[in-house]
């Protein structure tokens, strides 16, 4: 994140057609309008598949479709190696959310 400047992802959006008459920007899924800092750059085909940097092959997604994009193709391998971990993860992620209260009463 932040990997991107503004003008990258201004280019990406033009040649996605992901901004309307008023200049919105919105996410080429699920259309729901977001300012530029919001929104992800997204590979449509992946790096690690040969895709390339331009904004051809480049989409701007919020950030839950972006994340729903990702897990749409867990890797089962890894998924089994991490399941720990990320249960391990979910836990502190839940925690966290509660922090403020704790920290209220400290
Ligand atoms: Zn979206």
């Amino acid at each position: 994140m932040g990997r991107w400047s503004k003008e990258d992802k201004k280019a990406i959006a033009k040649a996605n057609n992901q901004t309307d008459m008023l200049g919105n920007y919105y996410c080429k899924r699920c259309g729901e309008r977001l300012s530029l800092k919001n929104l992800e750059v997204d590979h449509k085909k992946p790096k690690s598949k040969g895709g390339k940097d331009n904004p051809a092959n480049l989409q701007l997604l919020c950030p839950n479709c972006n994340r729903r994009k990702g897990a749409k193709k867990p890797r089962l391998e890894e998924r089994k190696r991490d399941s720990w971990v990320e249960e391990v993860s979910k836990d502190l992620l839940g925690s966290s959310s509660e922090l403020d209260e704790d920290s209220k009463l400290i």
